[in-house]
């Protein structure tokens, strides 16, 4: 599989195209055929995915745009963007809670703190799950209620967290709390790295409608070292913000990769027959797919422009919203797409024999529903679109 096949937006320069082909080689080591099934078929970081993430970390490629001494690989922009999907193709996305806490503690973190984390991150040590969102604190994040208290070296914590994905296979929980009850809800959060291993949390499942597994925290009297919050004590909404601007880039891909479900349906296009003629000769067919392969396109280009604003420093809110609205709405649409041109055979899951493509379009049909609210939902995301990228005034209160 290859984007360019149908990419001619770009083409690389001679060390760039010399590091794809040192990242290809590479892949071709790693990635056996059962992890790319596995990471191909589970799209929130299944164990072997994990497993792979640290020998990535062993060279410097799981942080990649880090500075070596942190554990990266000071690789550029287009060359993290090269590593990304060159991945993508090999059916693993570089996108993970760990991707949103490494730049938040490179940014928030006390001179010991990065010391004592990113090189745990970069090296995949450390697998994070994030902990913001509670049972009634979900698009209004601030209401959350979790409360921390201090005593001694520690704060105290109690309460729950639910859509944690990831918290059962992770060391760490990147866990909002609130730590003042008395001022406006914005004021009272702070910010911490919490073990999971620590006693008194205890995590359950919460199922998905893709059977995909996320997880419910509870904290009963759970001890956090006072050293771990990040940031000053209640002044974590802001480092949150800008966390989440972290995160919707990071789900952009980080769970199914647009370009990948629409380069699935070429090939099955060119593989598969329909009473006796190649599907390719279908117009309706052709059409769809020359225009779900321009919205790859213009996928892959936001893509490349967010990781140059990412190394620059200067990824703004709103840019990092428009790629998420685009990334969860193209998935669906390819999915859409695959389901119609696939017909009848397009709702066999992928433990049938007879699904096309494994199964792998009815999965991200029944998965990308989620990517409308990972990391905000869309109509969240329009809203901030709406402010701060085009000046318009906040919806009213109701
Ligand atoms: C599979 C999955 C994985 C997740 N993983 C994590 C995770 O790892 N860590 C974590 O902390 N959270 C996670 N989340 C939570 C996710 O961030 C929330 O689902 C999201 O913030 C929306 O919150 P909610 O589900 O409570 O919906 P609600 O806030 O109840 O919203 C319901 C609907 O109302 C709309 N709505 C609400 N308020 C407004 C408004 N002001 N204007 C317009 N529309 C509005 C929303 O857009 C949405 O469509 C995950 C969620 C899912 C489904």
């Amino acid at each position: 599989m290859d984007f360019k096949d149908y990419s001619t937006a770009e083409r690389d320069t001679p060390e760039q195209a010399k590091f794809r082909q040192e990242v290809r080689d590479f892949l071709d080591k790693e990635v056996t055929a059962e992890l790319r099934r596995e990471a191909e078929v589970n799209f929130f970081i299944p164990p072997g995915v994990i497993a792979f993430m640290r020998t990535l970390g062993a060279k410097g490629w799981l942080m990649p745009e880090w500075p070596k001494e942190y554990g990266g690989a000071g690789l550029s922009s287009a060359e993290k963007s090269i590593l990304t999907e060159e991945a993508a193709a090999y059916g693993i996305r570089l996108g993970s809670p760990t991707d949103i806490v490494g730049p938040i503690v490179m940014r928030y973190g006390t001179e010991e703190q990065k010391k004592e984390w990113l090189p745990k991150i970069a090296s995949g040590e450390a697998i994070f799950a994030i902990g913001y969102t509670e049972p009634n604190a979900g698009t209004d994040l601030a209401a959350l209620e979790m409360r921390a208290i201090p005593d001694g070296d520690d704060y105290i914590v109690n309460g729950q967290k639910i859509f944690s994905t990831g918290a059962y296979q992770s060391t760490h929980h990147l866990l909002a709390v609130r730590t003042n009850v008395d001022v406006p809800k914005h004021r009272g959060i702070s910010l911490f790295i919490a073990d999971l291993r620590t006693p008194g949390i205890t995590i359950s499942p919460q199922w998905t409608i893709a059977d995909e597994r996320t997880d419910a925290v509870f904290y009963d009297d759970v001890r956090v070292p006072k050293k771990n919050r990040l940031g000053e004590e209640n002044a974590g909404w802001l480092i949150i913000t800008d966390a989440l601007t972290v995160e919707r880039e990071v789900v952009s891909y980080g769970h199914v990769d647009a370009r990948v479900v629409v380069d699935k349906l070429i090939q099955y296009a060119k593989e598969t027959k329909h009473n006796g003629k190649p599907l390719t000769e279908d117009p309706l067919v052709r059409q769809t797919l020359a225009q779900l392969a321009i919205e790859a396109n213009i996928f892959r280009l936001f893509t490349h422009r967010l990781n140059w604003l990412i190394t620059k420093g200067t990824l703004s809110d709103w840019a990092a919203a428009m790629v998420k609205i685009w990334s969860a709405e193209l998935t669906q649409r390819a999915a859409n797409a695959g389901m119609q041109i696939m017909g009848l055979y397009g709702q066999l899951e992928p433990d049938s024999k007879w699904a096309p493509l494994e199964g792998y379009i009815e999965l991200v049909y029944r998965f990308s529903v989620v990517m409308s609210f990972g990391g905000g939902s869309n109509e969240l995301m329009r809203s901030l679109m709406a402010i701060k990228g085009m000046g318009l005034p906040r919806e009213p209160r109701i």
